[in-house]
């Protein structure tokens, strides 16, 4: 096996391995047989960022999505980012120094932008934010693929007022390293736009209420007929019934707290949103291991209009090809993908691809 060496630095799980052919771009393949089931490995976020119409809704630190209304929780700074619970207030305001809470005010009130692209925006700045917080783990998100460069000359001015806004205030900073450009924040925008994941409302994937990018599983090509599923860990088990009293932070009773959501606060903080890739069928060994980029129960022409739209390329999947030999006459049925919980949200151009889930504003 010809393992790519660039990534070889990187921790990828012992049962997986990536390599790069011309052409064909970056795989992930599987270094032994593996078992329908098998998990490759659980990931967490690398950074997120909760639509502005969520972030009363889902915790900023854990990403628990409050199971009625609005968590009251918030830095008062930006009005930005709310919490569930005291702890996970603390720990993420004490790494939210001046400058991500100013830049962050400032992006929610910036005017003449369109609000997707100001999603990416904020997920943008979130990644630079981690980074500055830990610079060994951006490793990852360095190689994630940027379409950029293809970007028309017409897409690049819709993207000027956010790429002169990130610029003019991420500079000052410090957070860019010293022969950064704009162009290369512009290189991170492409890239989380193709490659930024869907965090969704728990068991309601028409409820779309933010972004995350999980490099690592971004390391998975797509397949319509995937041998792998995405799914996130979430708050699954709160209780409605173990709902007493909503939370608000005029009471500062711990006890209290716990009662409101007691299985959320039964785990570890910043569990949430953990991502889980599984195999869903037998694997060989340096079989190309895939996930689904779009809805695969669509018909042919739909998912390929898709896929060239939103991920730059034309899916020459086996099941692809199979399916466009075939005459309108003996019309293949289509057939039904595995059921995954998850989907990544890129849109190569601009968010169109976002559109198929109702927006939730
Ligand atoms: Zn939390
Ligand atoms: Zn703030
Ligand atoms: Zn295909």
């Amino acid at each position: 096996m010809a393992e790519d060496p660039s990534l070889s630095l990187f921790d990828l799980p012992s049962t997986i391995y990536t390599k790069t052919t011309k052409g064909k771009g970056r795989e992930c393949l599987a270094k032994y047989s593996l078992e329908p089931k098998t998990t490759l490995f659980s990931v967490y976020p690398y950074a997120t960022c909760i639509f502005d119409s969520f972030k009363k809704r889902l915790c900023a630190r854990c990403l628990a999505a409050h199971p009625t209304k609005s968590f009251s929780l918030h830095c008062l700074g930006c009005d930005q980012v709310y919490f569930c619970s005291h702890d996970c207030a603390d720990q993420y305001l004490k790494d939210h120094d001046q400058g991500c809470c100013d830049l962050l005010r400032k992006l929610a009130t910036l005017k003449k932008v369109d609000r997707h692209m100001k999603s990416v925006a904020k997920l943008v700045i979130m990644i630079y934010w981690q980074r500055k917080n830990d610079e060994g783990s951006f490793g990852l998100v360095h190689h994630l693929e940027s379409h950029y460069d293809d970007w028309s000359m017409e897409m690049k001015q819709d993207w000027r007022r956010i790429q002169d806004f990130l610029w003019k205030y991420l500079s000052p900073l410090g957070w860019l390293l010293s022969h950064e450009t704009e162009v290369d924040i512009m290189h991170l925008v492409s890239k989380v736009e193709s490659n930024g994941f869907g965090i969704y409302l728990e068991n309601r994937l028409d409820i779309l209420t933010g972004r995350a990018l999980y490099p690592l599983a971004s390391l998975f090509n797509h397949d319509c007929s995937f041998n792998c599923e995405v799914e996130q860990w979430t708050e699954e088990g709160i209780e409605e019934e173990q709902v007493i009293v909503p939370m608000d932070d005029t009471q500062d009773d711990h006890e209290q707290q716990l009662k409101v959501y007691p299985s959320v606060f039964s785990r570890p903080r910043g569990k949430y949103r953990q991502m889980l890739i599984r195999t869903t069928t037998n694997v060989q060994p340096d079989q190309p291991l895939t996930i689904g980029y779009v809805d695969t129960t669509l018909p042919l022409a739909s998912r390929r209009q898709k896929l060239l739209q939103d991920y730059y390329f034309t899916c020459l999947c086996q099941r692809c090809v199979l399916e466009s030999q075939a005459t309108g006459a003996s019309k293949v049925k289509e057939k039904r993908g595995t059921a995954f919980t998850l989907r990544p949200v890129g849109t190569g151009f601009g968010w169109a691809h976002m559109l198929c889930f109702p927006w939730p504003f």
